[in-house]
């Protein structure tokens, strides 16, 4: 009420947020403002270039292995947008932000309002210096394949009965994940890595070499400190030529050398653009407080005024749970310290925790176990007593523990490191999830500790309230048992 004129407030504007992408930061900062009721008090408009619904881009490759279909990856229905009153428009590219009038214009010369815009546009993939990749009249040749988006994935699917042979391009995570898809659906396929092991950027050579063999087992030939240089068209078809003299003939050429992040729009639009678009710790424009960066294409600077940009999916929905609270006026800050990733890479799993590199550099010891016959490898980065960063192929079992303890920066004493190490013994029954503390986190993509889980009564309430299991699905097996472990659930179980 207005003290003076006793008449009720006028209403206050509704504000007009406009995110541009809809991927997997963009979709999860919706969830979480729609989690916050924000739709009551603002115009939400979502406007993604691609035609699918938001989808899980970490499952793609199950889609190429033919396990998953398409449809299976849709993250949120357009139903739910339009159903929480949020405007969702697909096939939107958005051309052009104007930041003095405070639009953005679509392809079609739509133009569309903000007063605050969040830029989700993600990473767009590398092209590798390879001769014969682009034809002269600028088009990719017919047998390069890029691994992105559902269309890529379409496309690459639908040219694959008439192939017998690939060659992946890049022995990263994108690389394995498309070597390991293609050998399960019988195509000769071979991995071309510029670096002296697998997945360099995050696990030391040993663990690399058990993930090679890993991929070996489906007839997957790994060649590695070799690059691609020329691909070209024989009698034969296609062969891509290597730096070492080595000729692979090949119906398919798939490019997983790395991506970039995406900042054209932000870099036309005069936003501070280094590696990404560069956002302080509210996720906001260095340049203007009224735009916002999340995600693949956002830059974050640390303390030390050092830039970093993230590639995976937990930071991407850490980042959204902040920037949701950022436009509901909570006093939330992002401190961008937290690195912890799983991957789906090959058959074998593998989890990253903080930066190896850097924290071996800064004087970090290694405790580490291996176990080749096994297939795994797991490394921890020991600074001060406590777990600096970690890399961890194959044995999954003790992460929630190690991941509490990165966490926390628990002081840990001599032998523990070690201890956590070592495979876990399974108690009561061999139900090793049991003996998870409620604060230690299962859901590496969602952040999402064991307790959380136990309050949910069936896998249906976990996905939707808490978004465990709907990133990588590395921790579904965890959180079975962890339901299966709650004593209401198992006493019905037993009794049906
Ligand atoms: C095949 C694959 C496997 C992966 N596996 C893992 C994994 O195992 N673990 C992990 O942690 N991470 C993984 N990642 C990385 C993970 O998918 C990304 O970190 C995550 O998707 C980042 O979310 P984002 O919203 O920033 O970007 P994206 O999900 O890429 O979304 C960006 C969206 O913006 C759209 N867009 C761009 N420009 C415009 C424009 N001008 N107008 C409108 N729309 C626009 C794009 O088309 C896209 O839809 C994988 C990625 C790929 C491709």
């Amino acid at each position: 009420m207005d003290p003076v004129t006793s008449r009720p407030h006028a209403a206050a504007p509704r504000r007009r947020l406009v995110v541009v992408g809809s991927g997997m930061a963009a979709t999860r900062l919706v969830e979480e403002l729609v989690a916050r009721r924000a739709p009551d008090r603002m115009d939400i408009t979502v406007l993604g270039d691609e035609h699918a619904p938001p989808y899980n881009r970490i499952l793609l490759s199950a889609v190429l292995e033919g396990t998953h279909r398409s449809e299976a990856l849709t993250l949120r229905a357009p139903e739910w947008y339009a159903g929480h009153g949020v405007d969702l428009r697909l096939g939107a590219r958005v051309l052009g932000v104007d930041r003095e009038r405070r639009d953005v214009m679509l392809v079609d010369g739509t133009l569309v309002e903000y007063d605050v815009l969040v830029l989700a546009t993600g990473s767009i993939p590398s092209l590798p210096p390879i001769r014969g990749l682009v034809r002269m009249d600028g088009s990719l040749h017919e047998a390069v394949h890029a691994f992105r988006s559902l269309d890529d994935c379409a496309r690459l699917v639908a040219a694959l009965p008439g192939s017998r042979r690939a060659v992946v391009v890049g022995g990263g995570l994108l690389g394995l994940q498309v070597a390991q898809a293609l050998g399960v659906r019988g195509i000769r396929t071979e991995v071309v890595e510029g670096a002296e092991h697998l997945l360099h950027r995050q696990v030391s050579a040993p663990a690399g070499r058990i993930l090679a063999r890993d991929l070996t087992k489906l007839g997957v030939a790994v060649y590695t400190g070799a690059r691609a240089v020329r691909l070209v068209d024989g009698p034969g078809g296609p062969a891509l030529r290597l730096d070492n003299g080595i000729a692979l003939d090949t119906d398919l050429v798939v490019l997983t050398a790395g991506g970039r992040p995406s900042t054209a729009l932000a870099r036309r639009a005069g936003l501070a653009v280094r590696c990404g678009i560069v956002v302080d710790d509210r996720l906001a424009s260095v340049t203007d407080p009224a735009v916002h960066a999340l995600g693949d294409c956002a830059e974050t600077v640390a303390s030390d005024g050092r830039g970093r940009t993230t590639g995976f999916v937990s930071p991407a929905w850490e980042q959204a749970g902040v920037l949701a609270g950022v436009l509901c006026d909570e006093d939330v800050t992002y401190d961008g310290a937290r690195i912890v990733a799983r991957l789906r890479a090959t058959d074998l799993e593998v989890a990253v925790l903080g930066d190896v590199a850097t924290e071996l550099a800064a004087g970090g010891e290694v405790v580490e176990v291996a176990n080749p016959v096994a297939g795994s490898h797991r490394r921890l980065v020991v600074r001060d007593g406590r777990i600096a960063a970690a890399a961890l192929v194959g044995d999954l079992s003790r992460i929630g523990l190690i991941t509490q303890h990165f966490d926390r920066r628990t002081v840990l004493g001599p032998h523990e490191p070690g201890d956590l190490l070592l495979p876990e013994r399974p108690r009561g029954g061999g139900n090793g999830a049991v003996d998870l503390p409620d604060d230690a986190e299962v859901c590496a993509c969602a952040g999402v500790a064991a307790g959380r889980i136990r309050a949910c009564s069936s896998l249906e309430q976990v996905r939707d309230t808490t978004r465990a299991t709907t990133g990588c699905g590395g921790c579904a097996s965890t959180v079975r048992r962890l339901l299966g472990s709650r004593p209401a659930l198992a006493t019905a179980q037993k009794g049906t």
